[in-house]
């Protein structure tokens, strides 16, 4: 089952994820988090990791 996971160190919190895919959220602090980290099927995550500026976001499949 593919994975997302966010670097939280790593984001800035810029919410390009959270604009491109309904699937981040942002968290109290203002950092990016998958509102579902195990997924049937990648879909928009893969557009929301390449639009990542600091490439926080990982996808393991
Ligand atoms: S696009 Fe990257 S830096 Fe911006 S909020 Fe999402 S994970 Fe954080």
């Amino acid at each position: 089952m593919p994975t997302i996971i966010v670097d939280k160190e790593k984001c800035i919190g810029c919410g390009a994820c959270v604009a491109l895919c309904k699937n981040f959220k942002l968290d109290s602090n203002g950092k990016a988090e998958p509102v579902k980290a195990e997924v049937d099927k990648i879909t928009c995550e893969r557009e929301a990791a390449s639009n990542c500026p600091v490439d926080a976001i990982k996808i393991k499949e």
